[in-house]
């Protein structure tokens, strides 16, 4: 038998083969009255508008599925980044030069936990580092976020908390490097051991 079904799509008014419909067992002929590309990019067009009116809906939506999937996703995501090193790579240059302030913060924060600058109970409590997160990323542009009392001082140590931290224009926080006069300042001076 060599004869061909065909059909005329609704929306493009092309005649096609019946095999360019998707199956429908409600519709006449037993395909859709649209042909597969032009349902395709219906799709594409629908979800787009669906996920811009449901925008909440849909952050909500991802994140308790995320939260459901935490454990593939991690191993989803660490077997990416093993396949894409070059990608990861750019990433990680691209997400630096846009945060400076969360990689100095973060630089400044391993550095004062190797000093064993950092109280355990501030590394604990996610309030006091994010706080010191927003200090380095607030930093006013030509100053430098410089602790009160230096970390490794001569005189006496200070910790890597808040209330030790100030900004400095960049020129003198360099003069001031590491020296903390008890006179200049009326910082109160706590225990450090
Ligand atoms: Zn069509």
């Amino acid at each position: 038998m060599g004869f061909k079904m065909t059909k005329t799509c609704k929306l493009c008014s092309q005649t096609k083969d019946i095999k360019f419909f998707y199956k429908s067992s409600t519709c006449r002929l037993g395909v859709r009255n649209v042909c597969k590309k032009c349902q395709n990019l219906q799709r594409v067009v629908y979800n787009k508008i669906y996920r811009q009116t449901h925008r909440e809906w849909s952050r909500a939506y991802h994140r308790h599925w995320h939260q459901l999937h935490k454990e593939m996703h991690l191993k989803w995501a660490r077997r990416w980044k093993q396949n894409n090193p070059k990608k990861v790579l750019a990433y990680q240059r691209k997400w630096t030069k846009r945060n400076p302030g969360k990689v100095r913060s973060h630089r400044t924060l391993t550095l004062a936990r190797r000093l064993k600058r950092v109280p355990s109970w501030v590394i604990k409590n996610p309030t006091i580092l994010s706080q010191i997160e927003r200090i380095y990323q607030n930093r006013p542009k030509g100053y430098h976020v410089d602790h009160i009392i230096p970390l490794c001082g001569k005189l006496v140590s200070g910790l890597h908390v808040p209330w030790n931290l100030q900004y400095l224009p960049a020129h003198e926080n360099r003069k001031k490097y590491n020296s903390f006069n008890p006179e200049d300042t009326n910082v109160h001076i706590w225990a450090t051991k």
